[in-house]
């Protein structure tokens, strides 16, 4: 039974199920407004090893090592560039699944995933206004580049449309927008030539610099050759929009201001870098239904989380594996008795399918969110007796081999991983409601 399935958003959750979906047989369009992908959009990604399984999971991860430059060790230090601390995980996590945490250029993660899905599937251009949730075919209204309007249905919508998801309107009643999550990102990217006269920064290393109420971290991405270092400042901030443009009075003042602030590797890094970003972060609470009749939401439009954890991308390829397997098994099953009852049979699956994927997602995003939002306090915490207190505790995270900080690692994001379990399911597992 081939099901047509609109995919509203092609982003990383709308192109990843866009592949994971064609490669099992449906007949996949993905609505995108954007018209194409800009090589210099965005910064950079920490693709964690449960995200990595996913791709593996879809043999296609091979495809994506080329631009994943491999973070074999976590380094903290003060905000004065003094050491607190370093762990190797590489051995341990290779080991243990085969996969080493990585980073990756948002801009090269869009175009590898953008070229795993026939051409034809995606549609560039067109703005997704109105979801109706109508039985049995749900159906979306659109609007083309030129401005012409037209509705077009489908088997199941898919609002994979980002945290201010359009599709949401159809699934979650009592909308709030999306909440600022009180933090200001500041970003950067650095080509690492730019930094061989600075040993301090290690190839394979994720840094983290822990300051008072302040926090930065860089790490490597993109392809051997084409190398570059990714960095964020974190800090309790205004209200500000969460696009990705320049602001370049405000870029300014910073970079003086990070000269004053972060030890003189960290203002070579800020200063030398190519692109730099200040954006306001945002984050949706958890909401308890992620679908109605045949429309469901994944990714950002319904688990978009702080980026705390460094997570809400892993997420959202998660979910992108879980969904296209709950309902290519829901397809091939023998019809049940309620199936036939339905008037149509392919309805009655499509909705045993979400209720599955909303049943196996629920908790493990809905930890993942708490996870970002405990880092997010902790990470702007400071004063007189908080910041000893951090920087005494980070500083106890890696003594040993299987330390604290390998075991956190290993706790939050690799157990739990579903392409990483046998069954493909998390371990825990709400009861059906
Ligand atoms: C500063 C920052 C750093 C981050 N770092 C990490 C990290 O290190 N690791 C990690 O795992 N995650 C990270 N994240 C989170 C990650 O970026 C998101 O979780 C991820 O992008 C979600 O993917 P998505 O496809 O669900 O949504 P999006 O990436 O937002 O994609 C949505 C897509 O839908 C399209 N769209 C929107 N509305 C419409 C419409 N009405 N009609 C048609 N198309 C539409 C958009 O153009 C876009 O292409 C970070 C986020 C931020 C802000």
């Amino acid at each position: 039974m081939t099901l047509k399935v609109l995919v509203c958003g092609g982003g990383i959750s709308g192109l990843s199920l866009a592949c994971a979906l064609t490669q099992k047989g449906f007949e996949v369009t993905v609505l995108e407004r954007a018209l194409k992908y800009y090589s210099t959009a965005g910064a950079g990604i920490q693709l964690g090893i449960n995200g990595q399984a996913v791709l593996r999971e879809w043999g296609v991860l091979s495809t994506f090592q080329e631009v994943i430059a491999p973070v074999n060790k976590l380094t903290f230090m003060r905000s004065d560039g003094r050491p607190l601390g370093t762990t190797q995980w590489d051995d341990y996590f290779r080991e243990k699944t085969g996969l080493v945490p990585g980073g990756v250029l948002r801009a090269d993660l869009l175009a590898r995933l953008e070229a795993l899905v026939p051409p034809e599937c995606i549609r560039r251009g067109v703005t997704v206004e109105k979801v109706e949730s109508t039985k049995p075919t749900p159906s979306v209204q659109i609007v083309d580049e030129n401005g012409d309007t037209c509705v077009e249905s489908a088997d199941l919508i898919i609002g994979a449309d980002g945290i201010r998801s359009r599709v949401r309107d159809a699934v979650v009643r009592d909308e709030k927008p999306p909440t600022f999550s009180e933090m200001e990102y500041w970003c950067g990217v650095c080509p690492e030539p730019e930094l061989n006269d600075h040993p301090t920064f290690e190839q394979d290393e994720l840094m983290e610099l822990v300051g008072s109420k302040k926090w930065f971290l860089c790490h490597p991405a993109g392809a051997e050759g084409a190398r570059m270092r990714v960095w964020t400042l974190i800090q309790s901030g205004r209200e500000r929009p969460e696009d990705w443009t320049d602001d370049k009075p405000a870029v300014e003042a910073f970079k003086e201001n990070v000269d004053k602030e972060w030890p003189e590797f960290i203002s070579a890094l800020v200063s030398r870098s190519i692109r730099h970003y200040h954006l306001g972060i945002y984050h949706r609470e958890p909401v308890p239904t992620w679908f109605r009749d045949r429309v469901v939401l994944t990714g950002d439009a319904v688990h978009a989380m702080p980026p705390t954890a460094g997570q809400g991308c892993n997420m959202a390829l998660e979910s992108s594996y879980v969904l296209a397997n709950v309902l290519a098994e829901a397809m091939q099953q023998p019809a049940t008795a309620s199936d036939r009852s339905d008037s149509s049979d392919a309805g009655a699956r499509i909705e045993r399918a979400l209720k599955k994927f909303e049943r196996l997602r629920h908790t493990r995003t809905n930890n993942l969110y708490a996870l970002s939002k405990i880092n997010a306090a902790w990470m702007v915490a400071g004063g007189r007796f908080l910041t000893p207190l951090k920087l005494w505790w980070i500083g106890t995270w890696h003594r040993g081999k299987e330390n604290f900080a390998t075991r956190l690692y290993e706790r939050e994001f690799v157990n739990e991983c579903p392409a990483l379990r046998p069954d493909g399911s998390p371990k825990t597992q709400q009861p059906p409601r």
